[in-house]
């Protein structure tokens, strides 16, 4: 069961860094990779043309590891994660949905991707 195609914006934890995503919520995604497990990530996939990065940019900090490719961002003040680059789709975007402004993700099926498992 989607929603309707909807305009969402989101923050880290200080509000330094805010965002605005258009989706319409096919699904929810958990990962296994060793970053996600540590940051209990509940993600929604969103095409780069449907992100729009409001505020923040110099604040948000970047990690990589293993091939490089994906980037994980954080606020460098709060330290909270709200999005990242994808790896496999890199231009695509895996928000954290837990950072956007009155979100109840009840009811949204909720796909658990394997990221350990990959090379
Ligand atoms: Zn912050």
């Amino acid at each position: 069961m989607s929603r309707a195609l909807q305009t969402w914006q989101g923050s880290c934890h200080c509000g330094a860094v805010r965002f605005e995503i258009d989706s319409d919520f096919p699904e929810l995604t958990t990962c296994d990779c060793s970053i996600c497990r540590r940051r209990n990530a509940l993600m929604v996939k969103v095409h780069e043309s449907r992100f729009r990065l409001l505020a923040g940019a110099e604040q948000l900090r970047s990690y990589r590891f293993h091939t490089h490719t994906a980037v994980h961002h954080f606020c460098g003040v709060c330290g909270i994660y709200p999005f990242h680059r994808k790896r496999v789709t890199p231009d695509w975007y895996g928000i954290n949905v837990h950072c956007l402004e009155g979100f109840d993700p009840a009811g949204i099926p909720v796909r658990a991707t394997v990221g350990a498992g990959m090379p």
